[in-house]
């Protein structure tokens, strides 16, 4: 099986387009989704119709929990807040009750899914360190776990310091727990614009980071149509 692995598509309905075509000409047969499906950018109801019909898992993010909330948003930043509040505006009671049936940490055979930390997967903290990653990796029962909320791409070996960033392709260890980021498809900030994503197949224990070009510009373009903070279009197009 030959999984594609999207990590925080935040309603850029071009970015996962792109995404989901690049990863079909890979033969990738399920999508699991790392949360932070919605928030940002311009197309939440698209994104969310695409990736519930698609084969795999969707577990929850921090936006998505707040989107289909209705209490105050005070924890976020002004963007982010103006922009859950928009979403809330857009998105069907329907859509809010799909969002919050999703739970924090899914299990698919071998491989764990979380947003952003497995030992509290609802503090919602960052794990950019190798020390912050032990604590995940501690409470992790599979070889594999994919996080993401950091929009970083990277893997976290258990017992080894630094990050690894892979490229066009790795022989992964087996021996080891790996903690792997695959980045964001639809806002990176390691000032790369192009989307994000991994690409992992569980016969041969291979992994690939894809970045891709896709119409950043229509996707700016959307978010300053729909009345979001430019910043948020401008983002894009910087890779912060
Ligand atoms: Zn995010």
């Amino acid at each position: 099986m030959r999984c594609a692995i999207l990590g925080d598509i935040h309603s850029n309905l071009q970015a996962l387009e792109a995404v989901l075509k690049d990863a079909h000409s890979y033969g990738c047969e399920e999508f699991h989704c790392l949360g932070d499906l919605v928030g940002y950018n311009a197309n939440p109801v698209e994104c969310l119709e695409i990736v519930r019909e698609l084969p795999g898992v969707c577990v929850l993010g921090n936006h998505d929990e707040e989107a289909a909330g209705s209490h105050e948003l005070s924890k976020f930043s002004s963007q982010a807040r103006v922009s859950l509040e928009w979403t809330r505006s857009k998105l069907s009671e329907e859509h809010k009750e799909w969002l919050m049936g999703l739970r924090p940490v899914r299990q698919i055979r071998r491989t764990t899914l979380v947003h952003a930390s497995l030992d509290s997967p609802t503090s919602w903290g960052y794990i950019r360190t190798s020390e912050a990653a032990e604590f995940s990796l501690a409470c992790q029962h599979t070889p594999l776990a994919f996080f993401g909320h950091t929009h970083l791409p990277g893997i976290f070996i258990q017992g080894e310091n630094g990050g690894v960033i892979v490229g066009d392709g790795l022989q992964l260890p087996s021996n080891k727990k790996l903690f792997i980021n695959p980045g964001a498809v639809g806002q990176p900030r390691d000032r790369d614009w192009r989307a994000s994503y991994m690409i992992y197949d569980e016969e041969s224990g291979g992994l690939w980071l894809r970045r891709l070009k896709y119409d950043v510009k229509s996707a700016r373009e959307a978010v300053l149509d729909a009345g979001l903070p430019q910043k948020i279009g401008d983002r894009l197009i910087t890779g912060t």
